[in-house]
């Protein structure tokens, strides 16, 4: 977090985050580039290389089971590693500070509850990496532990209570989104005065409609992006640059410290 103010925001968004008492933030794979994960369409963006695997093959084809857990094994240690930068830890502290309702994420890394949002406000639109799920019977069983299981040379893991197969907690391609996710992002929607959109290229619906349903009850909308959106002629508030300084800023002006 920056001790200084040595960012330039647009002073309509100092003002509005100010005044505002339900802020609700909208976060894509760009808010978590700043501690090391790449996102999806930006420049350097992962889309090509790793595509979650599609919701048929996965159930039915072990070979496809097999690639998915061992790249998994890859690369949950150094996801499990990351730690939140300024721009996760600057909506914990406004949520801490009672200005923020809660945070709608695309993202599957959880930094925003390790930032210190609460996991109740956190709304993982696409789930969560963190979470392991049985196909068959739906129990939950920990990231960690999975891994430890993987490590230990299994190449297809089963669920130890069923034996059903089991799957990350992430939604694969072709998979619907969760419907209670879904819910309660329309409703933080609904509720906001300011909606904060960060780090999201805004082409993958539902998310990249929660931003027009907030303005359309009566929210401010203010995009934060490195990059222009398709939103950007409709919203009040565009800032272009890193979510991490953007948010520190804004945090600090916006609760007055
Ligand atoms: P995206 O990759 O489509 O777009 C990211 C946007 O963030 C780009 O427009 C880019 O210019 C901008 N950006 C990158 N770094 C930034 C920064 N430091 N500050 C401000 N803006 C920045 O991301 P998306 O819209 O979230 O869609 C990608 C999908 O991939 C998501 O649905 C998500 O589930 C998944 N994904 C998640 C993670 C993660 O959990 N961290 C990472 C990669 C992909």
């Amino acid at each position: 977090m920056p001790e200084t103010r040595d960012f330039e925001l647009n002073p309509r968004l100092i003002e509005l985050a100010s005044g505002a008492r339900r802020i609700v933030a909208l976060t894509g794979a760009g808010i978590s580039t700043e501690s090391g994960i790449p996102d999806y369409r930006g420049p350097n963006g992962l889309w090509a290389s790793q595509k979650p695997p599609e919701l048929g093959d996965y159930e039915t084809n072990e070979a496809a089971r097999i690639g998915f857990w061992q790249e998994r094994r890859r690369r949950y240690p150094q996801m499990l590693a990351r730690e939140p930068n300024a721009g996760h830890l600057a909506l914990a502290k406004l949520e801490r500070a009672g200005k923020l309702l809660g945070v709608i994420t695309q993202n599957i890394d959880g930094l925003h509850q390790k930032a210190g949002n609460h996991p109740e406000r956190v709304v993982e639109l696409h789930g969560t990496t963190h979470e392991i799920r049985c196909m068959a019977c739906g129990r939950r069983y920990a990231g960690i532990d999975l891994q430890r299981r993987l490590d230990a040379g299994e190449a297809d893991p089963r669920c130890p209570v069923c034996g059903g197969v089991l799957r990350s907690g992430t939604i694969l391609f072709g998979e619907p989104l969760p419907p209670a996710a879904i819910e309660q992002a329309l409703a933080l929607s609904q509720a906001a005065d300011l909606m904060l959109v960060i780090g999201t290229s805004l082409v993958v619906n539902p998310a990249a409609r929660l931003p027009l349903i907030a303005q359309r009850a009566g929210a401010a909308v203010a995009i934060i992006n490195r990059e222009p959106t398709p939103l950007d002629e409709r919203v009040e508030i565009v800032e272009r640059g890193d979510a991490g300084p953007i948010l520190g800023a804004l945090a600090q002006y916006a609760l007055g410290v």
